[in-house]
């Protein structure tokens, strides 16, 4: 891979650690609200019930970007962890914090019992 192909990616993977480390701050507060009514109280455990499903993904993904960029600065980004060949390009663009070639990854999907780690991983998937 070239300086300015992984300069690329520092930059992609720079700007979605800022995008979610802001998401999982703000949400740092989910806050427990309490009311008198029954139905408000429902609505409200719903939400918080959400807002934590989407922290942790976020969370996640996060450790997820910190871990490639990681890979950048160590000089192993780009390769599968787990047969070390080349992602192949497309798949680095769409996703670049992803840590298996897609051959590797259908494996660890169906080991794992439960699809890609996110929207983006699925639709490369299918692709
Ligand atoms: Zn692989």
């Amino acid at each position: 891979m070239t300086k300015s192909e992984l300069n690329k990616y520092r930059n992609v993977l720079e700007a979605k650690q800022a995008e979610l480390v802001r998401l999982v701050r703000n949400r740092d507060g989910i806050v427990i609200e309490k009311s008198a009514d029954a139905l408000d109280e429902v609505q409200y455990a719903t939400e918080r019930e959400l807002a934590i499903r989407n922290l942790d993904r976020d969370s996640n993904l996060l450790r997820n970007v910190r871990a490639a960029l990681g890979r950048i600065e160590v000089g192993s980004f780009g390769a599968c962890l787990h047969c070390e060949d080349d992602i192949r390009p497309k798949r680095l663009s769409a996703v670049p914090w992803t840590t298996f070639c897609i051959h590797c990854q259908e494996i660890a999907d169906r080991s794992q019992g439960h699809g890609a780690q996110n929207h983006e991983e699925l639709l490369v998937n299918m692709a």
